[in-house]
């Protein structure tokens, strides 16, 4: 196939270094790029030498071949098929490069770190956010409550103070890797060269090696304990709140922050208290002659007994507010109400005395011994017949 001066082509001396290799190859595929010469067939051309040439000098292997014998295979080979693609096989790469921001991120993808993972592999990393439970009571949450908990949360073990080596030894620097914890494998392909990290598998990705792990955390530097942490529930919290603690999850890596901790809030049921929104509502019974006759009863409220006024004929379902007797608001503008439902219980167990004085009652009223409203009955029939 061709006999071009790779040197040449990518404008450097036969002594260039890597490093100006890979510069003047970048320099030059970004000016002849097809995606910045569209139907310029010259630049194509130019594009294609460019990246065989390139493709040859970047391996030190075939770099030294092509060197000694002229081409890039050793002494029995010629140019095969190693580099017989042609730009058109790369078709759907001009598409994936448009989808960068700019030309050179692409360049950066390839050349650079490897994916950009290697940084976020190696860098700070913040710790993991911690989830807890909390069961509280109503009154808990209608008024807040500070509390102690213990949450058995990963922290840096006292013994090796983190580093995970037994104490009197320190962790060592891996070999496999030198301490970068990743392993860099380059791939030449047409265009260029493809550099792919993998974590190392020797120190998975730490970059250090511990040969005597430390005893009470076995190597891994922290340790599960109780931490007591004290908590401040804020007045109006309700079931199914997350409270968020900064910085109190787990201790980060390298460096990094810590996470935060969750507090999720469960209410457990009041016996007599519903919860509404901002209102508290409950139902109290009452007698039918308190319904009928007026009473003032005692009802419950989160602040103690309150008194109730029941007027002469309340009727079964009726709600009476009592204002601000409801819970706070989280954002503290104001409390909502209690209300209260009555219902009027009918009682079952009556004694004679007590069943002639209904019967007496019912018949003072104008009203069959069932009891119920002649009203009603008259309403029935005119909906029926009229
Ligand atoms: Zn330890
Ligand atoms: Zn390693």
């Amino acid at each position: 196939m061709s006999k071009k001066d790779y040197y040449e082509i990518l404008g450097v001396p036969r002594n260039a270094t890597e490093e100006e290799i890979k510069k003047a190859y970048r320099k030059l595929a970004r000016k002849y790029h097809p995606d910045l010469n569209p139907g310029n067939k010259e630049a194509e051309e130019k594009f294609k030498e460019i990246n065989e040439a390139y493709e040859v000098l970047s391996n030190p292997e075939k770099r030294a071949n092509y060197d000694r014998y002229g081409h890039p295979d050793g002494p029995m080979g010629g140019f095969g098929g190693a580099s017989g693609g042609t730009y058109e096989d790369f078709g759907g790469f001009g598409d994936f490069a448009r989808g960068f921001d700019a030309f050179g991120d692409l360049f950066d993808m390839f050349f650079g770190g490897g994916w950009g993972r290697e940084s976020r592999r190696r860098g700070p990393q913040k710790g993991a956010d911690v989830a807890y439970d909390l069961e509280i009571t109503f009154e808990e949450a209608a008024f807040g409550a500070e509390k102690d908990i213990h949450i058995p949360i990963l922290t840096e073990c006292s013994t090796c103070h983190g580093s995970g080596a037994a104490p009197g030894t320190s962790p060592r620097t891996c070999d496999m890797c030198g301490g970068t914890g990743q392993i860099r494998t380059t791939q030449n392909i047409l265009f260029g060269q493809i550099v792919q990290t993998r974590t190392c598998p020797r120190c998975q990705g730490e970059g250090r090696v511990i040969d005597k792990p430390c005893p009470r955390c076995h190597g891994r530097g922290k340790v599960r304990q109780q931490r007591r942490v004290h908590i401040r529930i804020p007045a109006g919290v309700d079931d199914g709140y997350s409270l968020r603690l900064s910085g109190e999850g787990e201790p980060g890596e390298r460096g990094g922050p810590p996470g935060d901790l969750y507090i999720r809030i469960h209410v457990k049921p009041h016996k007599i208290f519903r919860r509404e929104g901002r209102n508290v509502v409950m139902e109290v019974p009452i007698s039918f002659p308190q319904a009928a006759l007026g009473d003032e009863i005692e009802v419950p409220t989160l602040d103690g007994k309150a008194k109730l006024k029941i007027p002469a004929g309340t009727q079964t379902g009726t709600v009476f507010r009592l204002k601000g007797k409801g819970i706070p608001d989280l954002h503290g503008r104001g409390r909502g109400d209690q209300l209260v439902t009555v219902r009027i219980v009918v009682p079952t167990r009556l004694t004679e005395k007590q069943k002639e004085l209904l019967r007496q009652f019912a018949r003072e009223s104008g009203e069959n011994p069932t009891g119920v409203n002649k009203n009603f009955f008259e309403k029935m029939k005119d909906a029926f017949m009229g």
